[in-house]
């Protein structure tokens, strides 16, 4: 597997090192860079504080400096240099009371959580691996560092993380690890649902999320959760990779299209996707007609559609109504859609300006409907999208 961001990052490790600290390495990237997977981003881990760091590079951002973590930008990428940090109690099963900077790597990462994100490496590739990471990866074991129902009691996002972990890499969860998950998982009642949202989208969209979604279940890991303790998770079974959106729409679409999203705590954009792709979902099913697959076509982005359609197996083990493939399928929806006339309201030849002025009307709630009329009729062909033509067609077709 490519070393190439490693490579990039070396002479900030370099740089630190020649200031007499010790830098490496560590978490996620080490781990992907053993397993072969690709890396996505470097965390570098020091025994220099943030103020030394600071002192050492030139341009920084002092993103968490309390926490010890600064961005140090190089060759206008941002790396994030932790200084070795222990912690000290930890309160609410989510935040330490305290975090202390120490110099010394092993205190560093016996704070981590599993023995895969435990391992650091320097610039030789040379891994420091004090809680056998290398055996449990080599073996695919998610395993705690320490004892679990410690590690999880201070925090019970690492609950959580294992099997996202597990979800995403494919591993086995260690028979004392899961047992601990089984019985600490109400403590997840005490985070923060921002925290949580990040771990199951990962987790959702895992390759072996079939297994991570069962203990999930097993786990009732639902009941302290908002949003998800309102419906019988229990009744929807994922046993395939799905982006976030497309499995609320799917909660949505099986439990109650009215229960509002605001508990997830997301963007206003992924809310009306969500909505969006649950309209789909209901939809789709009760088309039966050329026509009414263009329109659908036209009013929904293909994209959407598509993801829907390739769900069929997923939608149909789980009692939905599935759309008739004779009807709806990945070729005719491209074929509708490359001959849609227009793709958006703002194309039609005419406007409510132009039909009041032609109908002699004031204005009112039929404008939009008389437009909604045309806009179908010249979707699916009835009339062409020319401004005579349209006005002749309603002369015929339309009663104010
Ligand atoms: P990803 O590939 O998804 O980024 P990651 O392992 O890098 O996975 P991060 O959330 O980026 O996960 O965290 C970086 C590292 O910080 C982890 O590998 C782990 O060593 C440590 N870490 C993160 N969250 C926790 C936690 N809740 N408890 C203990 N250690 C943690
Ligand atoms: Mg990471």
């Amino acid at each position: 597997m490519s070393n190439e961001l490693f490579e990039r990052a070396k002479p900030i490790l370099n740089q630190i090192q020649q200031h007499g600290y010790q830098a490496y390495y560590v978490g996620g990237s080490v781990r992907d860079y053993l397993m072969q997977r690709p890396i996505h981003d470097i965390d570098i881990t020091t025994s220099a504080t943030p103020y030394e760091i600071e002192s050492i590079f030139d341009h920084t951002i002092p993103v968490g400096k309390e926490h010890g973590t600064i961005n140090v930008v190089y060759n206008r990428e941002n790396y994030e240099v932790t200084t070795f940090r222990a912690e000290e109690e930890y309160i609410d099963h989510r935040r330490p009371s305290d975090v202390h900077f120490v110099r010394d790597l092993y205190e560093d990462v016996q704070r981590r959580d599993f023995t895969i994100n435990a391992i650091a490496m320097d610039t030789d590739y040379q891994t420091f691996d004090y809680f056998s990471g290398e055996d449990d990866i080599n073996n695919g074991i998610i395993r705690t560092v320490g004892q679990p129902t410690e590690r999880f009691e201070e925090d019970a996002l690492r609950i959580l993380r294992g099997l996202r972990f597990q979800s995403q890499l494919n591993f086995k969860i260690e028979y004392h690890t899961y047992n601990a998950m089984a019985n600490q998982m109400e403590d997840i009642k005490y985070l923060s649902i921002e925290r949580i949202i990040v771990e199951l989208k990962k987790l959702i969209s895992g390759q072996n999320v079939a297994k991570s979604y069962h203990h999930l279940i097993e786990l009732k890991a639902f009941n302290f959760i908002p949003y998800f303790q309102n419906f019988e998770m229990h009744q929807l079974n994922i046993d395939e990779p799905i982006h976030f959106d497309t499995w609320i729409a799917l909660i949505n679409s099986k439990f109650d299209e009215q229960q509002p999203l605001s508990p997830l705590k997301i963007s206003n954009k992924e809310k009306s996707h969500i909505k969006q792709l649950t309209t789909i979902i209901n939809q789709l099913p009760t088309i039966n007609t050329k026509k009414d697959l263009i329109m659908m076509v036209y009013d929904f982005d293909i994209n959407d559609i598509l993801t829907v359609i390739e769900l069929s197996t997923l939608l149909s083990k789980n009692q939905f109504e599935t759309p008739n493939p004779l009807i709806i399928n990945p070729q005719t929806i491209m074929e509708s859609y490359h001959q849609l006339p227009i793709n958006e309201r703002q194309q039609l030849a005419v406007n409510g300006s132009d039909l009041m002025q032609y109908l002699n009307q004031r204005g009112g709630p039929w404008v939009k409907d008389v437009l909604r009329q045309i806009e179908c009729a010249v979707v699916t062909k009835q009339v062409i999208n020319s401004h005579d033509e349209i006005m002749k067609w309603v002369d015929n077709h339309v009663e104010i």
